[in-house]
């Protein structure tokens, strides 16, 4: 039997894989540190699991409009007004399976075969593959990790042709955790506007920022883009709900509806009692989300520190709960039964030598680095940085 031609296109998601392999291994009794982790390791707060519990006991437990409840649409609509100063209407919004899913619609809506999206590098594992299965092509920018691996303007011009259909921007980045500027985005706002593309902005880590740093959408920066934008947003990092699957996205009626009746033919509604919980997270206390981003802090801190100290090469990023050092200086090393040549033999060598998981770069397209992420206990940072050290002292050049 022959599968469609679109399933070869794309691989599974790397960073599932490694988590997944990752806890086969302790599975089989094997003490892995995993720095692998998408997703925030602290519990969905109790005020938003009693929301869901009331959903079902209320009997919420039937399909919802397809593009989501007006009570969380609006919900949402409050909160791009609060926290974004950026106005919508119902009709603008619509209330995905997470945010992952509005993105995957959102390519669907708009790319098809012969148009360009650009993707600056290192992006999330997804870009490329819902560029690819909306049989358009992703146009990949290299970014450096001197400019804090942002695309700048004059760059982003140059990338630019006329099958440009549009540029996936991600602040703070998964996997670099830097922050644009309110600068660096008015920018490449100008640009933008100038050529007209769209601007698909993926926000998910807008709350987790540290060191005062403020947080912008590129909208904020010129009226003119907005129309041309579309926000995409969740409440899986922000509120610890990664399982709960709801995202969202906002933008220009026309696409959203169109966004909607994808939705209605190939998932329905997201689940109705998820998005009761995701109602009382986004209009609930948000006093927590203080606590994680403190408790996040202090293990960055930690990270980036010790890893410097232990001879590898690392930034301290102003968001996200991931640290992208540079492990290019051990490539090249040797070791009994191998060689490390990139980023996918250095995370083979540790899971192997060490039993510490971390992500290997070139799955977000910069072969030179490694993912690790911080969304784990400060006495397994601790512990995993402690083996780490010791491999590499194994390494012999
Ligand atoms: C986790 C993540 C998402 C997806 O979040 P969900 O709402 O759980 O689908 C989207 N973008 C980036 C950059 C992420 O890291």
């Amino acid at each position: 039997m022959k599968l469609a031609e679109r399933v070869g296109r794309i691989k599974p998601s790397p960073t599932l894989a490694i988590t997944a392999k990752a806890n086969a291994l302790k599975a089989e009794g094997k003490d892995i540190i995993s720095f692998s982790a998408g997703e925030p390791d602290f519990n969905t707060p109790s005020n938003i699991n009693n929301a869901a519990i009331r959903a079902i006991e209320n009997g919420f437990t039937k399909y919802t409009p397809a593009s989501g409840t007006d009570e969380l649409k609006d919900a949402i609509i409050d909160k791009f007004k609060r926290d974004n100063k950026l106005t919508y209407n119902r009709s603008q919004v619509v209330v995905s399976c997470g945010a992952k899913h509005s993105l995957y619609n959102l390519a669907q809506v708009l790319f098809e075969k012969g148009d360009e999206v650009i993707i600056p590098a290192p992006y999330w594992v997804s870009y490329p593959a819902f560029v690819l299965l909306a049989d358009a092509t992703p146009v990949i920018l290299e970014t450096k990790e001197a400019e804090e691996f942002k695309v700048g303007p004059a760059q982003l011009e140059n990338a630019i042709t006329k099958n440009t259909k549009a540029i996936i921007l991600n602040s703070p980045v998964n996997p670099t955790g830097f922050v644009y500027s309110f600068s660096e985005l008015e920018a490449l706002a100008d640009v933008i506007v100038k050529s007209g593309i769209l601007t698909i902005s993926d926000d998910i880590y807008e709350k987790i920022i540290y060191d005062d740093v403020p947080f912008f959408n590129i909208i904020n920066t010129r009226d003119e883009i907005k129309d041309l934008t579309l926000v995409v947003n969740g409440v899986s990092k922000t509120y610890a709900m990664t399982g709960w699957r709801i995202g969202y996205a906002a933008g220009p009626e026309k696409i959203i509806s169109a966004v909607s009746k994808i939705q209605s033919q190939n998932t329905s509604n997201p689940s109705s009692i998820s998005q009761k919980a995701a109602v009382e997270a986004l209009t609930g206390n948000q006093d927590y989300i203080g606590m994680m981003v403190d408790e996040y802090l202090t293990r960055r801190n930690y990270l980036v520190e010790n890893l410097n100290n232990i001879g590898i090469s690392c930034m301290t990023p102003q968001g996200s709960f991931y640290v992208f050092p540079n492990v290019s200086s051990l490539y090249g090393s040797s070791y009994m039964g191998g060689k490390i040549l990139n980023s996918v033999d250095l995370a083979g060598y540790l899971l192997d030598e060490a039993n510490v998981a971390v992500v290997p770069g070139v799955a977000f397209g910069n072969d030179d680095h490694i993912r690790l992420s911080y969304a784990t206990s400060i006495e397994n940072i601790k512990e995993g940085v402690k083996r780490i050290e010791k491999a590499i002292v194994n390494l012999e050049k």
